[in-house]
């Protein structure tokens, strides 16, 4: 086969990748698995909170965003309720995607430090951000059950991302489900002995990924300096590293969202 044709192949697999992840983004977004979430996401949509009172609530489970030949997935918790549940764009609306999307783009994989709203140009490259769970859960906290009912639409996006290979867990909580995202995805082959701990900066090989710890950028974390700017930054430069991306390059983002 020619270069060329190999070339050619290689975009049509590109977008036909992204592609089924838009419908995999338009699946997710009607999903109605849980019913306590459902019930929870649908009431603050409906009864919203003063400050956003003339504004229209997603109220649905919010899908990934970002770039789907991403080699750096973020995996956060789940979206906040007046955050994502209200934008409906992951950590959009809220503290925490204030510091998140600022670091993002001092490490080159935001077109811009700021994120308003869908719409708003925010652009990612290389980097992808999913949630353990996709629906804002009564005081941030899913149960068991229904992270597991989540589970599967994380491993099917995985499954699309062919460029993966560096799964950034935002929390104790999304390391834990990183870890059973592994476990369901078949890599590697048998789960991590003795299982590795979350911690910021931590990291662990684990078949054709990498997964990387970091604080969650809540604002408990940020306000009290248990997660700074500069711990955030050298887990960006370190997610580029491990992922094979070049250096820092701000102002870059301009991959598809
Ligand atoms: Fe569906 Fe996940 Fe929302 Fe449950 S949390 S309803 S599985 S999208």
């Amino acid at each position: 086969m020619t270069a060329e044709a190999r070339a050619g192949r290689a975009r049509t697999a590109t977008a036909g990748g992204a592609d089924e992840l838009e419908a995999l983004s338009g699946a997710v977004s009607e999903c109605r698995r849980c019913p306590r979430l459902v019930a929870w996401r649908e009431l603050v949509a409906r009864e919203r909170r003063a400050a956003f009172a003339q504004e229209s609530y997603w109220g649905r489970p919010v899908p990934a965003f970002g770039d789907p030949r991403a080699r750096v997935l973020i995996v956060g918790l789940a979206p906040a309720a007046h955050g994502a549940n209200r934008t409906g764009r992951m950590f959009t609306g809220d503290r925490s995607g204030d510091f998140l999307y600022a670091a993002l783009h001092r490490a080159g994989f935001a077109n811009q430090p700021t994120a308003l709203a869908r719409g708003d140009g925010l652009r990612l490259r290389d980097l992808r951000i999913t949630a353990a769970v996709r629906c804002a859960p009564p005081a941030n906290k899913p149960t068991p059950q229904e992270r597991e009912r989540c589970l599967p639409w994380t491993v099917r996006e995985l499954e699309l991302l062919g460029e993966a290979r560096v799964l950034l867990c935002l929390g104790g909580f999304a390391w834990d489900a990183a870890l059973r995202l592994l476990v369901a995805s078949g890599s590697p082959a048998q789960p991590l002995r003795p299982k590795p701990r979350f911690g910021h900066g931590v990291e662990a090989a684990a078949g054709r990924y990498t997964l990387l710890g970091c604080f969650h950028p809540s604002q408990q974390n940020t306000f009290t300096g248990k997660l700074t700017e500069p711990m955030i930054d050298a887990v960006l430069v370190r997610a580029r590293e491990l992922a094979g991306l070049r250096a820092r390059s701000t102002g870059g983002g301009d991959g598809p969202a």
